[in-house]
């Protein structure tokens, strides 16, 4: 897509601080960071929302969301501690959001698809509202 700043991004036609790379997929980190950490994981083909997509983009949105948790161990923000959810042993820290802004009421700004993965020591300024 022309005009689309992250498919610049992922033709590294503009410079990005490129955490991740596959065939499908580019993480990299957000240039006005909301969090200590705050990783943008996009997909190299253009689409421009989640609204746009529908069951055939699900393995695509899967390795999306399945690539959160290993950038977040990469960069020092996965959960640690606590149990299986079910005897509640440990106490769990850590931890960060991963999100789709959709639409002008998501507060989505750029239209091609990504997800944030935000977290780190608080305070944030966290994202929109
Ligand atoms: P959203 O509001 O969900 O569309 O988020 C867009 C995000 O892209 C914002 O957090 C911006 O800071 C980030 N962003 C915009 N341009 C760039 C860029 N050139 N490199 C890295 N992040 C960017
Ligand atoms: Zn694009």
């Amino acid at each position: 897509m022309d005009n689309c700043i992250f498919c610049k991004i992922a033709a590294k036609q503009i410079p990005a601080s490129v955490v991740y790379e596959d065939d499908e997929i580019l993480a990299f980190k957000d240039i006005h960071p909301a969090a200590p950490v705050h990783l943008l994981v996009i997909p190299k083909l253009h689409l421009a929302s989640l609204s746009d997509c529908t069951e055939e983009h699900a393995p695509l949105l899967g390795r999306m969301l399945a690539l959160a948790p290993k950038l977040a161990a990469e960069h020092g923000i996965a959960v640690k501690g606590g149990g299986d959810g079910q005897h509640g042993d440990g106490q769990r820290s850590g931890g960060y959001k991963a999100l789709f802004n959709v639409g002008p009421d998501g507060g989505q700004e750029v239209y091609h698809l990504h997800l944030h993965v935000y977290g780190g020591a608080r305070p944030w300024r966290g994202l929109g509202t």
